[in-house]
């Protein structure tokens, strides 16, 4: 392979075949609410428990036994398995799909659905089951509240310092199934450019920032995803 440092940033494009709605697919609504209601914290202020059963839905979602990984997250596996740390998964998704695809580098930039988060500490626990304000916080006393540990707009995505230095040194950079249209994740191909590294969007639709990517596969991420990856590695 002539890539020895890959970063992938996924977006919600990648687990639409794995049966999980994007936001496009249903016209800017997540599973039919408005952002502003369930991804802000706004929204969490105002209206709690609509924000506690929204993602208790989706978490819910994930111990389906209609959505799995599809190929495009085992081919992200497979090309982990063969470069190990030379790949760095960064995902917008908060589904757990790429880890049970096999994937372990993987940086969930937006936050995951199957975390808790104290709204005071900021310290997060594991959680498969529903919850909502009466679930108390073990790490405060008295204790607080817990929120879901997702990354509402208007919030500061996690680990943004070592996505950037990876991106700033890596030789290949993809982007899969994602709009390009929610920031920082959007500019990061501006900064894979800058670094030199070679830069690839595959994705159903040319996204906002298509013509930035230097190469460029349109379909089912269930097909361009493993072919593109075929085709670097053979
Ligand atoms: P998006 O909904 O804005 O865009 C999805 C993109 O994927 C679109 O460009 C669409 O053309 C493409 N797409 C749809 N089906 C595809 C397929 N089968 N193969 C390849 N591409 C396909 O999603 P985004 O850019 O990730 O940004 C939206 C935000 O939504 C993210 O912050 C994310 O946290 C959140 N979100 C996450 C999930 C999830 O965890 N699975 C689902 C919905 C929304």
């Amino acid at each position: 392979m002539n890539y020895q440092r890959i970063v992938v940033l996924t977006g919600a494009g990648i687990s639409a075949e794995s049966g999980i709605k994007t936001f496009r697919d249903s016209n800017g609504l997540w599973n039919d609410h408005t952002i502003e209601d369930v991804a802000t914290p706004q929204g969490f202020e105002r209206c709690p428990q609509l924000v506690y059963d929204f993602y208790n839905a989706r978490r819910k979602q994930l111990l389906s036994a209609d959505v799995s990984p599809n190929l495009a997250h085992f081919a992200l596996a497979n090309i982990e398995k063969m470069i190990g740390n030379g790949l760095l998964l960064v995902t917008q998704n908060v589904d757990n799909l790429h880890e049970r695809a096999g994937s372990k580098n993987v940086r969930h930039m937006h936050g995951v659905l199957q975390r808790a988060r104290c709204i005071v500490s900021g310290k997060a626990i594991n959680i498969t089951g529903d919850f909502d304000q009466k679930l108390d916080c073990t790490c405060c006393y008295p204790s607080n509240r817990m929120r879901p540990d997702i990354v509402w707009f208007g919030e500061i995505p996690h680990y943004m310092d070592e996505i950037a230095e990876a991106i700033s040194n890596c030789d290949l950079f993809v982007s899969i199934g994602t709009s390009g249209n929610v920031y920082p994740a959007a500019g990061f191909v501006a900064l894979a450019n800058r670094a030199g590294a070679h830069s690839v969007e595959l994705n159903l639709e040319p996204s906002s920032g298509t013509n930035q990517f230097a190469q460029h596969h349109y379909g089912l991420a269930s097909v361009i995803v493993p072919r593109f990856f075929n085709t670097i590695t053979n």
